[in-house]
């Protein structure tokens, strides 16, 4: 196969992180102290390379792009000062925008007009749209939904509907970059390591190799054991360290998500009317604010690390990767006081506001899942996916 050098690769990359691999003199010490890295699946000085001669498409086609989880370790130790670990970040979020089919995620990364027009646009086409729908701000008992057209503030029809657009066009960009990467990555599985491959193969079945892969990536997926392993320098307390707080925020909104969807199915089987105060105990509302909280606790724990920086990995961030951790810590906070606002004796104004904001924050997440930060939760566990499945050949 033929290989495609693109001189204008290095200085495009650059673009998505401040890293100084024209430094790097390829010793390889990197390499050797990365708690993660092996002998077949070595990084990052191979993907270094890759970027100093301009193999852009070999870069997109490794796996190995996603099995590192930014300690700094490699940067801390590099003689050169190239931080080859915020490289790596800035090759994920290359690899994030190359993926993703419609451009929108490249331009979030590189241009901060565009991101700032994005979401004003976005924060103002879904204020305007909610709001055509509105009903009366009654005073007394809340009535946040309008479930008919006389009586509620948001229709509830109408945000239901236009949820479930956004999670298909969400949906299909994410599907789009899923195609894209497989494509990729199974391209570089299929360029490496033949004579491996075929012995792995007369050993361990396909459907075996499947089973063992899927299993794996479930069981590092639910406990982040990878990303345990990459422990960062200095080290923080458990409960404000990088681990604990990725683990929060993605358990938070996965509970949070699981929260929702219990809730819609009650209101569908048990006429559960929406917007409602529940009783404390209410399962899906302990569900809810416990994982609200948790997520809260992880979203404000990563961005004051973001502003404070200190470590490497909290060193260097685009505006996009602020954006989503903002849009879901305004979310988490809206949700909560709009709670307190159900459950006093009348509702205010305020509460309406609140419940608006609320609403279109959640839709800007929403859309935006599969073209920030957010969606390594799409990519990674695929680039597991294909590492375990590898693995299992060679065993
Ligand atoms: S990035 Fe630094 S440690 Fe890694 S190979 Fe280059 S010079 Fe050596
Ligand atoms: S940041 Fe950590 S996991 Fe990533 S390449 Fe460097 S040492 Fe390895």
């Amino acid at each position: 196969m033929s290989i495609a050098v693109d001189p204008t690769f290095l200085p495009e990359l650059r673009r998505f992180g401040a890293f100084d691999v024209n430094a790097c003199f390829n010793c390889g010490n990197c390499t050797a102290v990365c708690p993660l890295s092996t002998g077949n699946d070595s990084f990052p000085r191979k993907m270094i390379r890759y970027a100093q001669i301009g193999e852009r498409d070999h870069l997109l086609a490794h796996k190995e792009l996603w099995l590192c989880y930014y300690c700094g370790e490699c940067s801390d130790t590099c003689p050169r000062q190239a931080e080859p670990g915020e490289f790596m970040a800035a090759a994920r979020r290359y690899a994030i925008a190359s993926y993703e089919p419609t451009g929108i995620s490249y331009m979030l990364y590189t241009s901060k007009l565009f991101t700032t027009l994005f979401m004003v646009v976005l924060s103002t086409f879904f204020a305007v749209l909610l709001l055509m729908g509105h009903g009366p701000l009654l005073e007394g008992a809340p009535h946040l939904f309008a479930m008919d057209e006389t009586k509620g503030f948001l229709s509830f029809e109408l945000i239901h509907d236009t949820g479930l657009i956004l999670f298909v066009v969400a949906g299909l960009a994410a599907l789009g970059g899923i195609v894209r990467m497989t494509l990729r990555l199974t391209s570089a599985v299929t360029r490496t390591k033949p004579a491996e491959r075929e012995e792995g193969a007369r050993t361990v079945g396909f459907f075996a190799r499947i089973f063992f892969a899927v299993r794996n990536v479930i069981a590092e997926l639910a406990a982040q054991k990878r990303y345990r392993d990459c422990e960062e320098e200095p080290k923080l307390p458990w409960y404000r360290g990088r681990w604990f707080v990725h683990m929060s925020i993605m358990w938070g909104f996965i509970g949070l998500g699981v929260a929702t969807g219990l809730d819609y199915l009650l209101m569908l089987v048990a006429d559960k009317v929406p917007g409602q105060p529940d009783p404390l105990w209410w399962p899906t509302r302990l569900l809810g604010t416990v994982a609200g909280l948790l997520m809260m606790y992880g979203v404000s724990l990563a961005l004051v690390q973001r502003y404070r920086k200190p470590n490497k990995y909290a060193s260097h961030s685009l505006l996009s990767d602020w954006l989503f951790l903002w849009l879901l810590w305004i979310a988490g906070l809206t949700g909560f006081v709009l709670e307190v606002a159900l459950y006093l004796p009348t509702m205010s104004a305020w509460g309406y506001v609140v419940f608006l904001v609320h609403v279109v924050v959640a839709m800007e997440v929403i859309v935006l899942l599969p073209f920030t930060k957010f969606a390594h939760s799409i990519y990674r566990p695929l680039a597991l996916l294909v590492h375990e499945f590898c693995r299992a050949a060679a065993d």
